[in-house]
């Protein structure tokens, strides 16, 4: 019998024994740690071996499936999307063994092994780079490097020209509900996206007041709605801030100067996505848009269309503090800013002292006495107050944290 085998069988006892209300709930968490650590160890050795039996053909002897992505979706209960996916990302290991590495010692999960090495195999130079975002950063975050790597490896004019042409806004209709998918060149999406965004803040406000919780996506549809349907919309402004967030990007200046984004460099509109160097100096050339140049670790040179000091701090912060600043919440949305010594005390507001937070932890530190100290990598720990005995509600959303 195969170690792997003995281990399955293992599993199957040990899962079949479990009875959670006999655990405490220390025990159950630990023990939720050792299961979440072996999935993953089992997840990479369902990839290494079923890309083996895929080159083989060897799967073909035991299953009736017309290709190895439908074999390993019937074999694993998933999609053939996520199948094809799991070869891929198996393939593409053969020639990332630091990658391949961290995923056998379980390291790394198979999902970050995916996006680690997508990005990697177009830039292998982004490989440790890639590893280290996936050991501190949460998954969104890794998928947004992978693609910064994945964009400044691409040839930028074709990949635009390819966005451009394959532009759509499709809608299908199940039931009452009508869904819809488009796609587009960045920076037009990125108009969209901040003509919404005020909106969406309206709407998350009115209904906090109501003492309402939806979805963020609830109130961007709202908001949608509210400005393709308001015969009254204030035009100006809306067209106004839609203008200014597509006119507002993040470029190194190397990959300025070169034009084209640059290995580990950074060509992005903050909050929604690599764009092309050209587009970047299209904004340039208009020469009173906003553009942060930075040396690819911090805001180096603000460059501002206005004198007043306000918004090149925002847009620093919004550049430095992508995701919530909270260590673990990786939210990028709704983002708001948070003075961690009380403006009306100091009446400044400087870069080190403002951060951002997602709503829900903003809520929890202006409103719920939460309080936050400083981690070196520019995150913070936040720390439930005195009344919340220990320190297990740290880091939970106010869902749990109130209750
Ligand atoms: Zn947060």
């Amino acid at each position: 019998m195969f170690k792997i085998e003995e281990v399955r069988d293992l599993a199957r006892e040990a899962v079949a024994e479990l009875d959670p209300a006999c655990l405490d709930g220390r025990d159950a968490a630990m023990l939720a740690e050792a299961a979440a650590e072996g999935a993953k160890l089992l997840d990479a050795a369902t990839a290494i071996l079923a890309k083996r039996a895929a080159d083989t053909n060897a799967w073909r002897r035991t299953s009736r499936a017309a290709t190895a992505e439908q074999w390993l979706a019937t074999m694993s209960g998933c999609t053939e999307g996520a199948a094809r996916e799991t070869l891929a990302t198996a393939q593409r290991l053969d020639s990332l063994p630091a990658t391949a590495e961290r995923l056998r010692s379980g390291e790394l999960s198979l999902a970050q092994a995916a996006q680690v090495s997508a990005g990697a195999i177009v830039d292998p130079s982004a490989e440790p780079r890639l590893l280290r975002t996936a050991k501190h950063s949460g998954m969104r975050e890794l998928r947004a490097e992978k693609e910064r790597v994945v964009a400044a490896a691409t040839d930028e004019l074709e990949a635009h020209q390819r966005a451009k042409q394959d532009r759509h806004l499709r809608t299908w209709t199940h039931g009452f509900a009508t869904h819809g998918s488009f796609s587009g060149p960045t920076e037009d999406v990125a108009k969209i996206l901040a003509a919404l965004e005020p909106l969406a803040k309206a709407r998350f406000a009115q209904a906090r007041t109501a003492g309402v919780r939806e979805s963020r996506d609830a109130y961007r549809f709202d908001a949608l709605v509210t400005a393709v349907t308001s015969v009254t919309a204030t035009r100006p402004a809306t067209a106004s801030s839609a203008s200014n967030a597509a006119a507002c990007v993040l470029v190194d200046l190397g990959s300025l100067l070169d034009g084209k984004t640059a290995s580990g460099g950074t060509c992005e509109i903050p909050g929604v996505g690599p764009v092309p160097v050209e587009h970047a100096r299209e904004v340039l050339s208009h020469g009173l848009l906003q553009l942060v140049i930075t040396d690819g670790v911090d805001v180096q040179t603000v460059v501002s269309n206005t004198r007043h000091i306000p918004p090149a701090l925002k847009i620093a912060i919004a550049v430095r503090d992508r995701t919530c600043k909270i260590r673990g919440c990786d939210c990028d949305r709704m983002l708001e800013r948070h003075h961690t010594v009380d403006y009306v005390d100091s009446h400044r507001s400087t870069y080190t002292e403002l951060g951002n937070l997602c709503p829900k932890h903003h809520d929890l530190v202006t409103n719920k006495h939460y309080t936050t100290t400083d981690n070196r990598d520019g995150t913070w720990d936040l720390h439930a107050p005195a009344h919340f005995t220990g320190s297990a509600m740290a880091n939970a959303p106010p869902g749990e944290a109130a209750a």
